[in-house]
């Protein structure tokens, strides 16, 4: 199990991304929600390992899919894998490059999850893999380097929605993906089927979080200090989409967290000085550039990243979850996720504009330069920054960046 409870006081002594989430604990001693959030995430990948040593089925699946509600229904943990990008280090980039031999600019995404499955080989832990076709093509090749190393590894086909896909096209695809779903049923339990009962109420947990989350982030905007961005990104990417593999508890400190922040008065002099910035892009494993950003009196309001669509709960839950799929899956140019981000802009009245990617995914450049070049026609301040998915520090170039841009924004 890993260290949750080393106290890490000083940032200056922090050596680790746990040393982070330690650090946020010290720095939010008067939230115990938000500390027990913080525990949950630390706990998340450890728990669900030893649980499945135990005998409770889990599966290393995608974070922010419909994945977790099926998963939750059929009595399986999800584990999310971008987790994995925690435990890694430099040593897991060479067992990708030296071993598996992928080219050293392939992303480090994929590359550190890759050397931790590789750790994981034969250990009885976790050995099955949700993937998805829809992810990029390195990712594809690593799950399929994984099943040929012995792991269990199923894909969907993969589902895409055309912009201009309706009427008969779309009822086909979503009878397509409702065989889709129960192909994964079958995989895991070994039986086609899926209990709708059980799925309707992970549908309505999902929905009943998304409004509890939402409602958090209203909180937030006339409270910005009292939770911070790497709290934040962590409810909302991990937490909101796995649960941190406890539903139950994690609802419960999320209620906790409302109740908290409801009871925190408004204070005028924190609205006179904050930064809102709103990020887009992915939410790795830099935990530093999350406390560069507080440190310089920013504060994350925005998150593109995070669906906040909800289900049906209108038609059959199986149903509901293949819609929710297309619904979340329409294909087509960043322009349409560039049109969320503005509104994400104007709605917070956001100072600037983070975007942030992986050193070596070449899908999401192209986005990000397109949005930063729109931004600065507009006179919004805008930063595109490139990092890295493995445990380390932020490099001292992209700290002072993210620390100069948002001091820039201040002054
Ligand atoms: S960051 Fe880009 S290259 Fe890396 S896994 Fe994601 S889509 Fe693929």
């Amino acid at each position: 199990m890993l260290n949750a409870s080393r106290l890490v006081e000083d940032p200056e002594d922090i050596t680790s991304q746990n040393d982070y989430i330690a650090y946020s604990k010290v720095v939010h001693a008067y939230s115990p929600a938000i500390q027990k959030l913080l525990d949950l995430s630390v706990e998340y990948v450890p728990l669900a390992e030893e649980g499945f040593k135990a005998g409770r089925p889990a599966v290393w699946c995608v974070a922010n899919s419909y994945q977790p509600a099926l998963l939750y229904a059929l009595g399986v943990i999800p584990v999310s894998y971008g987790e994995l990008g925690r435990y890694s280090s430099k040593e897991d980039m060479l067992i990708a490059e030296d071993f598996y031999q992928f080219p050293v600019e392939t992303c480090s995404m994929v590359k550190c999850s890759v050397a931790q499955w590789h750790k994981r080989l034969n250990s009885g832990t976790i050995n099955r893999i949700l993937g998805s076709s829809s992810s990029c093509e390195p990712f594809n090749l690593g799950f399929e380097i994984m099943r040929q190393r012995g792991y269990d590894v199923f894909h969907n086909e993969v589902i895409y929605r055309g912009p201009s896909v309706s009427g008969e096209r779309l009822e086909q695809l979503v009878k397509f993906t409702i065989d889709q779903l129960l192909d994964v049923a079958e995989w895991l339990t070994g039986e086609r089927a899926v209990d709708e009962e059980k799925l309707g109420q992970e549908v309505a947990r999902k929905n009943r979080l998304l409004t509890k989350l939402k409602k958090i982030l209203d909180l937030r905007r006339t409270r910005p200090f009292y939770m911070k961005s790497l709290a934040t990104i962590l409810t909302l990417n991990v937490g909101l989409n796995n649960y941190f593999g406890r539903p139950e508890t994690f609802e419960a400190t999320i209620d906790a967290l409302i109740e908290e922040l409801e009871n925190t008065p408004v204070n005028e002099k924190d609205l006179a000085k904050v930064i809102p910035l709103v990020w887009a892009g992915g939410t790795g494993q830099e935990f530093g550039i999350y406390e560069a950003i507080d440190q310089a009196g920013g504060a994350l309001l925005g998150l593109r990243s995070v669906p906040f669509r909800f289900y049906r709960e209108d038609i059959p839950p199986l149903e509901s979850v293949a819609r929710w799929i297309y619904d979340n899956s329409t294909a087509g140019a960043g322009v349409y996720a560039r049109n969320v981000l503005d509104s994400e802009v104007e709605r917070l009245k956001a100072r600037g504009v983070i975007l942030y990617g992986y050193i070596g995914c070449s899908f999401a450049s192209v986005d990000r330069e397109m949005w930063r070049r729109f931004f600065h026609d507009k006179g919004l301040a805008c930063i595109n920054l490139e990092g890295s998915f493995q445990t380390g520090t932020p490099t001292g170039q992209v700290l002072t960046r993210v620390k100069a841009f948002v001091e820039m924004l201040a002054a």
